[in-house]
């Protein structure tokens, strides 16, 4: 019996599968999907079993060593998704299968088994054991990978009352009021109690100190409410059709409670991906109460042990919910019966390295597999999906109006004659918010060109050695870094180009308009929510949390405070300024800034009347006055501006970046790479370059970009396939066929 192996080796040449011979004693052990260790040259290398035969093509090959698993890491299902999603993003199979699972199981962590409660390695068993127990597994023995954690388990102390006895004073007496029956942590009794009463109740052996360990699951403060949907509501829940379903509901119209009667009206398995657990926590929170015990959570902040153990959840088939980021959509369900993308048109939904994969567009394939439908959610759909929609590709689903409220009223506030960050009309409103003891967004827009360091002389930015970009300042440590390399340096009390000591920082950060904001209005109380505040795990909910309990008037924040968000007494939102991302060289850059000030709009007036107040120099700007018009009005013009354009959706647009430390050399090649494409694709397609990019070196790699647009092309990825063998060894080629930016 042969079997065919890919094997674990970074050798861009080499991405196919290749014989290996499986010796008897394995046969029987070796099946598809199971990982096995193979001799290559004089290495021994893990490797997938993708294909099985009778029949080998050369008889002198080698021998399978032995096999990792003894049930398959991959089943059926997922073997030929890996195959599929490698053809399709033109990527390696070895790392597309090893995106696909969790890394405790990429690297060599021990396996073993209890059996009659005796810890078995499976590495130390004999063959014919190896059969015994994969008959044993097969029928439901566990098999448990032996993670060791990096981290240390983290633990809290606990006080609870444990006898009764004497007080000796009042404040004694309050402690154990406070306690009761109940266990308490110790940091929120000392918080109300005094802590000398504390001390001494322990010391009498009255309280007991005990430390617990914290849960590694993402803690949740979970709440379950009764609802009735709206007619509109369950209409969009009736509408549901068996194939991609895009739901276009403005914000706070309620799409979650759609996504949770979706889900309570089928019994099959589900997964929902979200952009970003920390972003979503309130979400999660929803669906936590709703269906408890049924949802694993994968997200980034677990580790590798933690997503492991939630992953087995799936396997064992303990949950029948998975929501998580983007890889979430590889749970191994194998019933599935619904799919949600929640905020579709999100970047994150897309992986920038390795396989290049869009989760949508793995979610259709794992739909097709399961028959089962998607559903594509968004106040802000992309310009793809909702093309899709309109031409009836996917089956179009709205909620026009809000659950509880109408949409808030947008005011846009033209810059050009202000002298500060925040209008005078921002501050008016926000005074007349804070006397009615309502609340404030603030969103300060970072991303783009702030946050670095500007010579006034020269006009010159501090750049990176090694990488042709410009360093960005990181203040909580008041260093320089660079985003693409890591590279990291203090900051420079001299400009390193004229000398001159007249540098500063550039652009709007959130500590300068907290600080305007409270010259302005002394007293304001503001909670300020950016990388410097949300380092610490946590940090996102507790600051969130203190804004739901009115312990601020103003949370100011970056982007991250944009999305997601439901608090009832928040009805002012403003936009210090809406420029930023607007100026991004990137053909998408309308999009992005109309979804950010979309999203962040709608955290106004959710359930009391609110308004919105947009900052700008281009109050013109059809992507900052769609906010204000709809998003029809908004689509209309943009799809416009891409057909005169030629982008995405009226053509397929991709990126292929070549790279190399020889500067001579990458930039032949890319000439050769550009004929050949060229040559082989119709005439219809474009062929853009090859151009040097905006970032044009990282990490003394230079860079050279071709770019391809299309509208049909039967043999674009045999033209890929050839592109990279064709090239020389001493050059990188990524090629991405679902660019988030170009560049
Ligand atoms: P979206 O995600 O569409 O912006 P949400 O799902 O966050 O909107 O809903 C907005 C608010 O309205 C939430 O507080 C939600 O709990 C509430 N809501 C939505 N539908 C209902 C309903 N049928 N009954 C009660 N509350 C609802
Ligand atoms: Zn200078
Ligand atoms: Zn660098």
């Amino acid at each position: 019996m042969i079997a065919k192996v890919i094997v674990d080796v970074n050798i861009k040449k080499l991405n196919r599968p290749f014989d290996y011979l499986i010796p008897d004693n394995l046969v029987g052990i070796v099946e598809l999907g199971t990982r096995v260790i193979v001799p290559f040259n004089v290495r021994k290398l893990m490797g997938i079993v993708i294909g099985i035969s009778d029949e080998a093509e050369n008889d002198n090959l080698k021998e399978i060593i032995s096999c990792i698993d003894l049930v398959p890491t991959f089943n059926k299902e997922l073997l030929e998704l890996g195959k599929t999603i490698s053809e399709e993003t033109a990527s390696n199979l070895i790392h597309t299968f090893k995106t696909m699972i969790p890394s405790a199981m990429k690297a060599k962590y021990r396996k073993y088994v209890y059996l009659d409660n005796k810890k078995i390695y499976l590495d130390t068993l004999s063959i014919q054991d190896q059969k015994t127990f994969k008959k044993l597994i097969k029928n439901g023995l566990e098999v448990v990978y032996e993670v060791k954690e990096k981290t240390k388990k983290k633990t809290e102390k606990y006080l609870k009352v444990v006898k009764t006895g004497k007080t000796t004073s009042l404040k004694q007496e309050e402690v154990l009021g406070y306690l009761g029956s109940e266990k308490h942590k110790k940091k929120d009794v000392l918080s109300k109690c005094s802590q000398s009463a504390v001390k001494t109740l322990i010391s009498k052996g009255i309280i007991l100190e005990e430390e617990v360990e914290v849960y590694r699951e993402i803690e949740v403060d979970s709440f379950d409410k009764d609802v009735t949907l709206s007619s509109e509501q369950l209409k969009a829940v009736d509408a549901l059709e068996n194939r991609v379903n895009l739901l276009h509901g403005v914000t706070g119209s309620g799409k979650t409670e759609v996504y949770i009667k979706m889900i309570e009206n089928i019994d099959k398995d589900v997964i929902l991906l979200v952009p970003e657990i920390s972003l979503t926590y309130q979400m999660i929170n929803r669906f936590k109460g709703r269906f408890k015990d049924q949802v694993a959570i994968l997200h980034s902040g677990l580790s590798d042990g933690e997503k492991y153990d939630e992953w087995r959840k799936v396997l064992r088939k303990e949950v029948r919910i998975v929501i998580g980021a983007r890889s979430a959509i590889f749970a191994p369900f194998e019933n599935l019966g619904l799919i949600i993308i929640d905020e579709e048109h999100e970047t994150t939904y897309k992986q920038d390295d390795s396989t290049r994969y869009h989760a949508r567009e793995v979610a259709k394939l794992r739909a097709k597999y399961h028959n089962c439908p998607v559903v594509l959610g968004s106040a802000t759909p992309s310009l793809e999906s909702y093309a899709r929609a309109k031409r009836d590709v996917y089956n179009l689903i709205e909620l026009k109006s809000r659950y509880s409220q109408s949409l808030p009223k947008v005011h846009i506030v033209d810059m050009s004659n202000e002298d500060n960050n925040i209008s005078h009309t921002l501050l008016e409103k926000i005074l007349v918010r804070v006397k009615k003891k309502e609340q404030i967004i603030l969103l300060v827009n970072r991303r783009g060109y702030s946050n670095f360091i500007l010579c006034k002389d020269c006009g010159e930015t501090i750049q990176c050695d090694s990488c042709d970009v410009s360093m960005t300042h990181h203040k909580y440590k008041n260093r320089l870094e660079c985003h693409y390399c890591g590279a990291s340096t203090n900051i420079p009390t001299k400009c390193p180009h004229c000398e001159s000591e007249n540098i500063d920082f550039l652009g709007i950060g959130t500590e300068s308009v907290e600080e305007e904001l409270l010259k302005a209005l002394p007293g304001i109380r503001i909670l300020r929510m950016d990388q410097d505040t949300t380092r610490k795990k946590h940090a996102h909910r507790d600051i969130l949390n203190a804004f739901r309990d009115k312990e601020a008037d103003v949370l100011l924040g970056t982007q991250m405070i944009a999305k997601g968000l439901d608090f009832a007494n928040v009805t002012l939102v403003g936009v210090v300024s809406c420029e930023q991302m607007l100026n991004l060289p990137d053909f998408r850059s309308s999009e992005r800034t109309y979804q950010l000030l979309t999203q962040v709009a709608g955290r106004s007036g959710r359930a009391i009347p609110g308004e919105v107040v947009l900052q700008t120099y281009n109050k013109d700007h059809y992507a900052i006055k769609g906010v204000q018009e709809s998003f029809d009005k908004f689509y209309e013009q943009e799809m416009e501006y891409r057909k005169l354009a030629g982008y995405v959706p009226y053509y397929f647009v991709e990126n292929i970046m070549l790279s190399s430390t020889d500067y001579k050399l990458v930039h032949s090649e890319a000439v050769k790479v550009f004929n050949h494409i060229k040559r082989n694709l119709s005439s219809s397609a474009k062929i853009m370059g090859p151009v040097v990019p905006g970032v044009s070196r990282i990490k003394n790699y230079y860079r050279v970009q071709i770019i391809i647009k299309y509208k049909k092309e039967e043999h674009l990825l045999k033209v890929y396939e050839d592109t990279k063998s064709m090239l020389n060894d001493k050059v990188d080629i990524k090629i991405d066929r679902y660019p988030n930016y170009l560049g």
